[in-house]
Order: C-alpha cells, then sequence, then structure tokens
C-alpha cells in the first residue's frame, strides 16, 4: 500500500469508477492521499455513493460525478464540477471501457460503434478536458513535478488480436497510439501520457472467463504467472504511474498482465 503523502494536494478523475477496476483505482488514489471523482454512469449511482461513503469513512476526499463518457456535453459538465469542486484536476484515469463481442460476421455496426465511442472517443474527450485544464490551471511544483498525469486503461489486446472482439481490439490499438500522440504532443508541458494494459483481471467485464472452475482453468493456460489478476494489481500500478516515482515516464504502456503478452504458448512448443 502507497504512503498517503504519494498524491497528496492532488486532484483525480477515475472514470467508470463504479465497479471492478476503477473502483480499485479510486480506492487506492484516495489511500495515497489524492482527493478523487467517482465518474459513474446514473444507473450505478448506489454502487458510487457506497464507494464515496467507504472513502470518506477512511478518511479520504471523494465526490460522485456522472457523466457517459461517450458524450461531448456530459464529459465538459463533469469536468467543470470537478474543478468546481477541487478547484482543478491533476490526474486522469480514463478507465471506462465496456466489451459487446460477436465472431466478425455477425457484428452489428450499432455493437461496433457503442464500443469504439466509449473505449476510443470516450478516452478522447476526458483526456482533451483534462489538458485543458492542466494548461488553464499552469504549474504547481509544490504538488507535483508534472502539469497533469494520464493513464489511458488499454488492454492486452493493443498487442494481441482477439477472434470475436474485433470491435475492442480496435478501440484498444487506437487507443495506443492516440495516448502516444497526446504524449508526444505535450511531454515539453510537462504532461505525462501513459497506458496500462491489463491482462486477464477478476472483474464483472469478464466473468464468464473465470467464474466456473472449467474457464479458469482454460484462462489460466495463458498467465505464465500462475493467477488471475485482481483490480488491486492494477490499482497500485496506477499509484506510481501517476505519482512523482515516474516523472521521466511518458508515452510508455506498462503491461500488467502476469506475462499473457509473453507467448505462453512457445513456452515448450518453438
Ligand atoms: P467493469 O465492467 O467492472 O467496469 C467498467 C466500468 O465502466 C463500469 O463501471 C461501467 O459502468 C463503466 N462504463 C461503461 N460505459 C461507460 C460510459 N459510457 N461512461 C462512463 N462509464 C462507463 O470492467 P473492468 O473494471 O474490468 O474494466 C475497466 C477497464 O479495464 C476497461 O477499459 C477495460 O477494457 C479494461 N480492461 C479490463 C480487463 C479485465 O480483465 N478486467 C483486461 C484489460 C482491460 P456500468 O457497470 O454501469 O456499465
Amino acid at each position: 500500500m502507497w504512503d498517503r503523502d504519494l498524491l497528496s494536494g492532488q486532484v483525480a478523475l477515475v472514470t467508470g469508477a463504479s465497479s471492478g477496476i476503477g473502483r480499485a483505482c479510486a480506492e487506492a488514489l484516495a489511500r495515497a492521499g489524492a482527493r478523487v471523482a467517482v465518474n459513474h454512469l446514473p444507473a450505478e449511482t448506489a454502487e458510487a455513493r457506497s464507494l464515496v461513503g467507504s472513502i470518506r469513512d477512511a478518511g479520504g476526499e471523494a465526490i460522485p460525478v456522472v457523466a457517459d463518457v461517450s458524450t461531448e456535453d456530459q464529459v465538459r459538465s463533469m469536468f467543470a464540477e470537478v474543478v468546481g469542486a477541487f478547484g482543478t484536476l491533476h490526474i486522469l484515469v480514463n478507465n471506462a471501457g465496456i466489451q459487446s463481442d460477436a465472431a466478425f460476421t455477425d457484428m452489428t455496426l450499432d455493437q461496433w460503434r457503442k464500443v469504439i465511442e466509449i473505449n476510443l472517443t470516450g478516452q478522447f474527450l476526458c483526456a482533451r478536458e483534462a489538458v485543458r485544464e492542466f494548461l488553464r490551471r499552469g504549474p504547481q511544483p509544490e504538488v507535483s513535478k508534472a502539469l497533469g498525469k494520464i493513464v489511458c486503461m488499454s488492454s492486452v489486446h493493443q498487442t494481441i488480436p482477439w477472434a470475436g472482439h474485433a470491435n475492442y481490439a480496435a478501440s484498444k490499438g487506437g487507443l495506443a497510439l492516440l495516448m502516444q500522440t497526446i504524449a508526444q504532443e505535450f511531454a515539453s508541458h510537462r504532461i505525462r501520457v501513459n497506458a496500462i494494459a491489463p491482462g486477464a483481471i477478476r472483474t464483472p467485464i469478464n466473468r464468464d472467463a473465470w467464474s466456473s472452475e472449467e474457464a479458469a482453468e482454460e484462462l489460466l493456460a495463458l498467465i505464465p504467472y500462475g493467477r488471475i489478476g485482481e483490480p488491486g494489481d492494477i490499482a497500485d500500478a496506477v499509484c506510481w504511474l501517476v505519482s512523482d516515482l515516474s516523472d521521466y515516464v511518458t508515452g510508455t504502456t506498462l503491461y500488467v498482465d502476469g506475462g499473457m503478452t509473453l507467448y505462453p504458448g512457445f513456452r515448450e512448443n518453438g
């Protein structure tokens, strides 16, 4: 667990924070001393309020903020709300994402668009507002060496092709170059932009892949480290990546995947 001083004085926004990886990130950032805005969809109000309550009970500061990240007006209002409540923003964890799986020949245009709009356009809209706020606020070297930090939640499927998930793999592959391009454009302003590529993490998005013994066994065959990841594995990496401990890191993807991208099929066959 990180020390409370790690991010003290900083404000973080986590999108899709009412469950899974986003929830763990919001909790960990608050434990590391950040004031946290917990983004959620209207349907997730109860979950978001309970998360905010548990952060406050533990002595942290948090507020819930509603927005569909794929809708420009809602994203702009959400950022205005965060800046209104906390004064500015230092950290964006661009986490919200969905899957809508189908064999390629059965995938509807609606399925394609929905995944691209949330996973890729949503990250563009939030990152753009975050960069605008970092530039508006200006340097605060007593708070953080960087002007601002963005973490894009990607996936091992920015690298590994994934049959039956063309929309998802395309959204994460696109995200890799979006992240690097923003990082290149704003490095001279001391804005750091990085991605985390989780492997298989135990959350609702992939429940079918781990909830039965048989499915979990099949999944474990793809993970050299021999266990399924937990949301906290990602949250710890996020805390490091948005802290001054990683101040010289920008434009990179950190794979947190138990070795899934090490081509485990080649262990005994190659
Ligand atoms: P979850 O389904 O638990 O969390 C996703 C969150 O995003 C949910 O809270 C969801 O809300 C929210 N969300 C969905 N659409 C929107 C939207 N339009 N606006 C705002 N919030 C939205 O899954 P994970 O925690 O696993 O996923 C988090 C991220 O991690 C995703 O980007 C995913 O692609 C990535 N990832 C996850 C992996 C894993 O193994 N779990 C592996 C690789 C990457 P609601 O529940 O209401 O839909």
